[in-house]
């Protein structure tokens, strides 16, 4: 099993440490040539998403890695990449990859509470670490007629996980804390 991380901008090496750690092959996508080989996952990491946004256009990487997400290829999408996931942005006029039936609010705890840590029940897994830096929320979810999301996490009832199809996006960083059940839950969807 092969899963491919974004590498162009943000905390894309912490999701790697993961991926060795597991035990899981990986390749990172730095340029739209890294897209030809075949993988059966892909990681979008946290970071600033206007910047990633920009370069994955001026990479040529953007329309290609949509496309893949469309067909079905699993991704965990952390922070900013919930972000380029998100088919609605309240607080931003750019929409990105916009696969994920979601409304985000970027930056949304403000300036004090912008960054912080605690732990909290994910579905299926129990009780994990949450690190949130700068980080969106999820709003609402859009209902689609066709499949269902299942909202995986809430903090101080706001939703921080979410999953559609083949998609998780979670508000905050799984790959800063030690506990790696989510990633390996992941995993668990790609092989
Ligand atoms: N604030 C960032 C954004 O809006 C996300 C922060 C993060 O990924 N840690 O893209």
């Amino acid at each position: 099993m092969k899963i491919a991380v974004l590498a162009v901008q943000g905390a894309f090496a912490e999701h790697i440490d993961k991926l060795k750690k597991l035990g899981a092959d990986f390749v990172e996508l730095r340029q739209a040539a890294d897209l030809d080989q075949d993988f059966d996952g892909l990681i979008l990491p946290g970071g600033e998403s206007t910047v990633q946004g920009k370069l994955l256009r001026e990479l040529s990487m953007f329309a290609p890695i949509q496309e893949k997400i469309k067909r079905g290829l699993p991704v965990l999408a952390t922070c900013a990449g919930l972000i380029l996931l998100a088919q609605e942005i309240s607080n931003d006029s750019n929409v990105y990859f916009g696969t994920l039936p979601v409304r985000v609010q970027r930056n949304a705890y403000g300036r004090q509470l912008g960054s912080f840590h605690t732990e909290q029940e994910f579905v299926g897994i129990g009780r994990v670490p949450m690190t949130f830096i700068r980080a969106p929320y999820i709003e609402s979810v859009i209902p689609v007629r066709f499949d269902e999301h299942h909202v995986l996490a809430r903090v101080d009832g706001r939703i921080v996980a979410v999953r559609f199809g083949n998609q998780i996006g979670v508000a905050f960083h799984p790959e800063l804390d030690e506990d790696d059940r989510i990633h390996e839950m992941f995993l668990g969807m790609c092989g």
